[in-house]
């Protein structure tokens, strides 16, 4: 059993759906909003969220009449309030008011929290059985097992918000559990896909934000510069789908076209192909079991005239190997993986350590880590949070010393 809805298990869908977004200001946020703002008719907005950025959170509040609207931050509860008055739209601040959000009663939850911070609200949305899009790939790095657990459970449906995961989703219809074979998901290869070893070390801030094809917030997009994001994706993709480390392969890919394909027994290899445009997974999860009219550019196939394909490049990109190395280890390992990353990033962002260091400091947290004999299985989500936790602070302790070290 799978809390992945395969093939076209049709579901009820009510003429005005409410829906809620978790994130909404951010990149995935903005692109399901402006699905939504498509068919105004069609939604009723149950609840908004943000970190900091009331102004951002107040206008979509005002435009989509949300009902209930939180930020994460507790000291802004006042200006979201007075930039909310006389809107009759609630407000909540803090993770609880996050929380809250998750939990009213919208048929259809986009969870897109960046980050850990994410795993909560998420769980909050399963725990009432409803349709969550899932976006937020750390819920199941951190605490996988767990979270699919907790859907099959209560009933809740998540469907893959993730372009390459909900390229599988689309794909994996076509033949059933005993037929797969393995699923390929792509990557572009990031800015440094033809970089050598030297040149990725010393990368900068401004060329590891430059993807060549999508438009994604900070994080991500420094996470598929050193193909962490690849690694990461490998994690959800076997959560999501119930996958081996070895059914799960990964191609480079630089148009971003074929976002991921499925092979069969027969040798057939069903693939999704679509322009690189965020609206487009989510387009589909919002109209999932149907399909709606999406606003996203038709893909010419002419016009793109070539599609290339590479084999990853596991020396150049060690994250990649290190994301199927804390898989195989299990028990924990996936959430310190996440959690070193994200420490190594912010420390990038800051300008502590060279780009070359973040895949350094992760694995130098791995190996603490399982070295210390901390490996468990992780039963909830206050384990997993612990974890978490407890890999930042150790992350943070090793960093002055990767940061010294030259490559
Ligand atoms: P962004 O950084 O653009 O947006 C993050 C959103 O989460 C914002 O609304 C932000 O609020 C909010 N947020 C950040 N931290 C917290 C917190 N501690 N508590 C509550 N809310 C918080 O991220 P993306 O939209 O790029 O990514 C969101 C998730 O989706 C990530 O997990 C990412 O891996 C995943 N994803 C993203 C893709 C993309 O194309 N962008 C593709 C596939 C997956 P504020 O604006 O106030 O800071």
């Amino acid at each position: 059993m799978s809390a992945v809805p395969l093939r076209n298990s049709k579901a009820a869908v009510s003429a005005a759906r409410a829906v809620s977004v978790l994130g909404a200001t951010g990149s995935i946020g903005d692109s399901t909003m402006d699905l939504l703002r498509g068919a105004p008719e069609r939604y009723q907005v149950e609840a908004l969220t943000a970190n900091s950025n009331v102004a951002a959170l107040a206008k979509l509040a005002k435009e989509f009449n949300a009902r209930f609207v939180a930020i994460a931050d507790p000291d802004l509860l006042k200006d979201l309030q007075d930039a909310l008055s006389g809107t009759g739209t609630e407000c909540g601040a803090g993770e609880s008011a996050i929380i809250e959000a998750a939990a009213r009663p919208a048929d259809w939850v986009m969870a897109a929290v960046s980050g850990a911070a994410g795993l909560k609200p998420a769980l909050a949305a399963v725990d009432r059985g409803a349709t969550v899009a899932l976006a937020n790939k750390e819920c199941l790095v951190c605490a996988g097992d767990f979270f699919m657990q907790r859907a099959i459970l209560t009933g809740a449906r998540i469907l893959p918000a993730d372009s390459e995961h909900n390229a599988l989703f689309q794909a994996l219809g076509s033949g059933n559990r005993e037929e797969l074979v393995r699923v390929i998901i792509t990557a572009s290869g990031g800015p440094f896909r033809t970089w050598d070893s030297a040149e990725i070390e010393q990368a900068t801030l401004a060329q590891a934000l430059k993807h060549p094809n999508w438009s994604m917030g900070q994080k991500i997009t420094i996470d598929s510069a050193s193909m962490m994001n690849k690694g990461l994706e490998v994690i959800e993709a076997s959560h999501l789908f119930g996958l081996t480390p070895d059914e799960i392969d990964v191609l480079v890919h630089p148009q971003s076209i074929v976002h991921g394909m499925v092979e069969f027994s027969d040798r057939s290899v069903v693939a999704q192909l679509g322009a690189p445009d965020m609206r487009i997974p989510i387009a589909h999860c919002l109209g999932w079991p149907d399909r709606i009219v999406g606003p996203s550019a038709r893909l010419d196939l002419a016009k793109i005239g070539q599609l290339t394909f590479e084999a990853p490049d596991f020396d150049r990109f060690p994250a990649l190997k290190l994301a199927y190395d804390a898989l195989r280890t299990g028990h924990g390992a996936t959430t310190v993986f996440n959690a070193a990353n994200e420490v190594a990033v912010a420390a990038f962002i800051a300008g502590k350590i060279r780009f070359g260091a973040i895949a350094r400091l992760v694995e130098a947290t791995m190996n603490a880590w399982v070295r210390s004999g901390n490996l468990a299985p992780l039963s909830s989500a206050d384990d997993a949070i612990a974890v978490d936790h407890n890999a930042r602070n150790k992350a943070a302790t090793l960093l002055p010393q990767i940061a010294a070290k030259a490559s």
